[in-house]
């Protein structure tokens, strides 16, 4: 099983890993180490056959499953579909979801969650581009 380690943090950042993906073991929330107030996201990963061995619902957080690796199948209620590296899965509130690793690779995804409904504003009606030396 992998830990969180948070690298560094300043006054409007804070830095963690769960260093590498493919040995990354087990399933780990990232918000307690970096503070997060809009969302929680968790690292997950199933190896091959394997499901996650409960089905979950969410009264208020919707979620977003992105895939990194592997290949799988994914049910919402009743309804079951492929999934494979690079999908994106949102799930609304109030339903049953589970997701499983059918291929021989591990499969590892990020699962981000936030309340339903609060997006309101993103990518260029929030941001402004700034003025700042570029250090880099
Ligand atoms: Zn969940």
């Amino acid at each position: 099983m992998n830990s969180l380690e948070i690298i560094n943090s300043g006054d409007k950042f804070a830095h963690a890993s769960v260093g590498n993906l493919h040995s990354f073991d087990g399933k780990l929330f990232v918000k307690e180490a970096t503070g997060a107030t809009s969302c929680e996201i968790s690292f997950g990963t199933l190896p091959t056959g394997a499901a996650v061995p409960f089905f979950h619902s969410h009264k208020g957080n919707e979620e977003n499953y992105i895939i990194l690796t592997g290949k799988g199948k994914f049910q919402v209620n009743d309804e079951v579909f492929d999934i494979a590296e690079g999908s994106v899965i949102r799930v609304a509130t109030n339903c049953d979801r589970n997701l499983k690793c059918t291929s021989e690779e591990p499969m590892t995804y990020i699962c981000i969650q936030a309340k339903e409904g609060s997006l309101s504003n993103y990518t260029m009606t929030d941001a402004e581009i700034t003025e700042r030396e570029n250090k880099l």
